[in-house]
């Protein structure tokens, strides 16, 4: 599938700083552009002022929830075309059959590896095109 998306820039919302660091190198060496958010009000923020392809956002964010901000994300008319991967500490089936049917793309569980976060996002912004 041909990629059609204008940006490689890759919206990180996840309020552990190391955490946030090791991804946005991770994706820096993979061409992309990363952007930093340490909670959901600043990554809501970046998502509206800057082209996003990819956002991806951990559910356990102090203030608003991650589920907050998925729900925010997908319910806004410009904003819900981004797609979402969700990453989390708790790997219940239940939370991920949540996070998927509340319109996130991808469900990762922490600890995440390098190699995972390649592929998931990969697959997603190739699914997307
Ligand atoms: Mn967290």
């Amino acid at each position: 599938m041909e990629k059609t998306y204008e940006t490689n820039t890759v919206l990180i919302i996840e309020d552990d700083a190391d955490m946030r660091t090791l991804f946005s190198r991770v994706l820096e060496l993979e061409g992309y552009r990363a952007l930093q958010a340490e909670d959901g009000d600043a990554g809501l923020r970046l998502a509206r002022q800057s082209q996003v392809a990819l956002v991806i956002l951990d559910l356990q964010l102090p203030g608003r929830s991650g589920w907050e901000v998925l729900k925010e994300l997908k319910t806004d008319p410009v904003l819900s075309r981004i797609p979402v991967i969700v990453i989390t500490a708790s790997a219940g089936v239940d939370q991920r059959d949540r996070a998927l049917s509340s319109g996130a793309a991808e469900y990762l569980t922490k600890p995440i590896s390098v190699a995972a976060l390649r592929k998931a996002c990969a697959d997603v912004l190739r699914q997307k095109g």
